[in-house]
């Protein structure tokens, strides 16, 4: 049976405990340890600010980032990979999750909802 869980590269990229690195290079850092370290790093690229980008002028959101979001939701595919978490403020990570729900769900793409203040 194929595992799905790559020892040799969780190895090398330095996880710990339940932590887990798939063939394909992506990972799930069930470890706390782990998941922090991605955290900090995730913080330190978005400067603590929340990384969404307006669509309307291509700014970005000015305020403080407080939840590390999954660009594809967790519930389809877990990927805790940096490239694949943005840093958003309350209400984008509510926002963002509303469209990724719908995309998943209807295969329709979603809107923004919120307007700019
Ligand atoms: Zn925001």
């Amino acid at each position: 049976m194929l595992s799905n869980r790559d020892k040799q590269l969780k190895a090398e990229r330095g996880y710990h405990g339940k932590s887990y690195v798939r063939p394909d290079g992506s990972e799930v850092l069930l470890d706390k340890f782990d998941w922090h370290m991605r955290k900090r790093e995730l913080w330190a690229r978005a400067g603590g600010q929340c990384e969404y980008v307006f669509p309307v002028d291509g700014s970005r959101c000015r305020l403080d980032g407080t939840i590390p979001a999954h660009i594809v939701p967790r519930a389809v595919r877990r990927d805790d990979r940096l490239e694949g978490l943005k840093l958003y403020c309350d209400r984008h990570d509510r926002q963002m999750e509303i469209q990724n729900w719908r995309v998943t769900r209807f295969g329709e793409k979603g809107k923004p909802v919120c307007k700019r203040k």
